[in-house]
C-alpha cells in the first residue's frame, strides 16, 4: 500500500501499543509507518543484547546496565520495566520533542510501560494486539526446544500477564486475518489523527463561517 498524502496533525499523537511476543506486533506497525506520514517509531533503550539484523539507534539503543540505571536516576526515562530480567525503557526528551513538533510516535511497549504512561500522559492513545487464541502463541514457545521448562513458565506467565491487561487499553486489534489487522490498525491512527482538537489549523480555515 502505498504512502498517503495526508498532512500531519497540529499536535502529535502518542500511541502505546503492546501485544504479547509472536503476536505480529512489527509486521503491523511497520505497515503502519510505511504508510501514514509523521509517524515515527519511538527507539527505546534496552540493556539486551542486539540480535542479528538489528541496528543501535534503529531497532533500540543498546546501552549497558550501569549507563542504563544512570539514566532512570536523572529521570531520564518516560517509562521503563524490566522485561525477562533486561531493562527497557522510553526516552523522556525525545518523545516530547517529536510531540512538540507535531510528529506522531509509536511506542512499542510492555503493559507496565503502558501503564506508566497513562498515568504520566492521559492523552497517548493505548492499542492492544491479541492473537485470535491464546493457543497457538503457546505452542510457539513450546516449539524452541532449547528453553528450559522453567525459562517456558515464565514466558507462559508474561503471556498471560499481557493478555489480562486488554481491558486497560482504549482500542483492541486481533491479529486474525492480516488484512483486517491491518485496517484496524490504521484505521485507529488515522481516525485519532483526525480529531479536532488535533485539527486546529483546518478548524480554524472555516472558523468564519460560522455566524452564517
Ligand atoms: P524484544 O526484546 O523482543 O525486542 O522486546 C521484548 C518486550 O519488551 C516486548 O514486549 C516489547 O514491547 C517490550 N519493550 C520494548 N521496548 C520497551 C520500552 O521502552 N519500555 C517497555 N516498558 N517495554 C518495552
Amino acid at each position: 500500500m502505498s504512502r498517503l498524502a495526508l498532512a500531519p496533525p497540529d499536535r502529535g499523537v502518542l500511541f502505546v501499543v503492546s501485544g504479547p511476543s509472536g503476536v505480529g506486533k512489527s509486521t503491523l506497525l511497520k505497515a503502519a509507518l510505511a504508510r501514514i506520514p509523521g509517524l515515527s517509531f519511538s527507539v527505546s533503550a534496552t540493556t539486551r543484547d542486539p540480535r542479528a539484523g538489528e541496528a543501535d539507534g534503529v531497532d533500540y539503543h543498546f546501552v549497558a546496565r550501569e549507563r542504563f540505571l544512570a539514566l532512570v536516576e536523572e529521570g531520564a526515562f518516560l517509562e521503563h520495566a524490566e522485561v525477562y530480567d533486561r531493562f527497557y525503557g522510553t526516552l523522556r526528551a525525545p518523545t516530547e520533542a517529536a510531540l512538540a513538533r507535531g510528529d506522531s510516535l509509536i511506542l512499542d511497549i510492555d503493559v507496565q510501560g503502558a501503564r506508566q504512561v497513562r498515568a504520566r500522559m492521559p492523552e497517548a492513545v493505548h492499542v492492544m494486539i491479541v492473537p485470535p487464541d491464546i493457543g497457538s502463541l503457546e505452542a510457539r514457545l513450546r516449539a524452541r526446544a532449547t528453553d528450559s521448562d522453567a525459562v517456558i513458565a515464565g514466558r507462559m506467565a508474561k503471556l498471560a500477564g499481557q493478555l489480562g491487561a486488554v481491558g486497560e487499553f482504549d482500542y483492541v486489534v486481533m491479529n486474525d486475518d492480516l488484512e483486517a489487522a491491518h485496517a484496524c490498525f490504521q484505521g485507529i491512527m488515522l481516525a485519532e489523527m483526525s480529531r479536532r482538537d488535533r485539527r486546529a489549523s483546518w478548524v480554524a480555515r472555516f472558523a468564519p463561517l460560522a455566524s452564517h
